[in-house]
């Protein structure tokens, strides 16, 4: 237990897109917010080079490069960030209780949690390698499908999601060769269907990824195992997806705020609010469906604005 608590009117949680632009906002309407950067300063975005689909970036931009414009503009305004981690809560009354680090405990009047999701990898050191080496391995269809058009590409992964980036994938790329850890879908079966369907989807049921394979930067094939023969097969492919799901980070909220079966936190439908008044998300948090940057930082305003109106509305 801390032995100052500080007062706050307008607590961020996370620093990626969603929460930046939360800051940019409400520190440009005098809310004096403070943002906890937590263990992944930036984000998301901080572990790819190319962002080429963020309006404004003819050229594009690298993710850290963003993150890093972000962080000034919201500076620029009088935001204060700050290095922490938010690793408790207790939202049970008027005034919401955050404490970072374990220590330091803060009295907020509104609080934005905006701490993102995690994408879910295989794990391999292969897959690993490419994907931190930023060539070949990509857990976002729609940030990076574009890069491999007309070109082959493996995906792994079972779900809807993956259907849906797999369908998206075919529009673009030569090829796309679905592996299916089982011998059936989770998707839905109008997803399956629509996979199915696409001529330039080949779907291998039953089959584990085993490797990635390339040379020191590139990837040129998958290595997969086939659990019905035994057969180890490579298959010619320039990029990796994995389509496996994601990881919301949302537990420490979960005593107090309304979550669904990933654990994504379920906001009232065209605003921001959360099941506890004063408490708004924004971004990935609240997001299985669009997760990208400029819907999180479109959240972002709106959690400010929400913020803002609620303040208001106490006075
Ligand atoms: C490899 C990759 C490439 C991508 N490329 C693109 C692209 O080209 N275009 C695009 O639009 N989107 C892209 N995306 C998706 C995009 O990055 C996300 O949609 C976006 O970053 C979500 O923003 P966010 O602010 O909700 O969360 P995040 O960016 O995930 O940020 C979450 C923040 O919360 C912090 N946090 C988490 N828990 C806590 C805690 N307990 N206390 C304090 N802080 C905490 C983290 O440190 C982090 O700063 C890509 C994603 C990946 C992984």
């Amino acid at each position: 237990m801390s032995d100052t608590i500080e007062k706050i009117k307008c607590l961020i949680i996370g620093s990626g897109p969603a929460g930046y632009t939360a800051a940019i906002y409400a520190a440009r309407a005098n809310m004096n917010p403070i943002l906890y950067q937590g263990m992944q300063p930036g984000g998301q975005l901080t572990t790819t080079n190319e962002v080429e689909n963020f309006p404004g970036y003819v050229d594009g931009v690298t993710g850290p490069e963003m993150m890093v414009q972000l962080q000034e503009q919201a500076k620029r305004f009088g935001a204060d960030i700050r290095d922490g981690w938010a690793t408790k809560v207790d939202f049970s009354g008027d005034i919401h209780k955050v404490w970072i680090n374990d220590s330091i405990e803060l009295h907020c009047e509104t609080v934005i949690i905006s701490t993102g999701a995690t994408a879910k990898y295989l794990g391999l050191p292969s897959e690993q390698h490419y994907l931190n080496m930023g060539g070949g391995v990509s857990a976002c269809a729609v940030c990076d499908g574009f890069f491999y058009r007309n070109q082959e590409v493996v995906i792994v992964g079972a779900g809807d999601s993956a259907c849906e980036e797999a369908h998206y994938l075919s529009k673009l790329c030569k090829k796309v060769t679905m592996l299916v850890r089982s011998e059936k879908f989770r998707a839905s079966k109008i997803m399956e269907e629509r996979v199915r369907k696409t001529e330039n989807i080949e779907i291998l049921m039953n089959h584990d990824t085993v490797e990635v394979l390339g040379d020191s930067n590139v990837v040129h094939a998958i290595k997969a195992l086939n659990k019905t023969t035994g057969e180890t097969i490579e298959i010619p492919a320039t990029g990796f997806f994995v389509a496996i799901g994601h990881k919301p980070n949302t537990d420490i909220f979960k005593d107090y705020i309304t979550l669904d079966e990933t654990g994504y936190i379920i906001n009232t439908p065209g605003t921001s609010n959360t099941n506890v008044a004063g408490v708004f998300v924004a971004g990935d948090a609240a997001d299985h469906v669009y997760r990208q940057a400029i819907t999180a930082a479109g959240t972002g305003c709106m959690a400010a604005l929400d913020a803002e109106r609620y303040l208001a509305s106490k006075e």
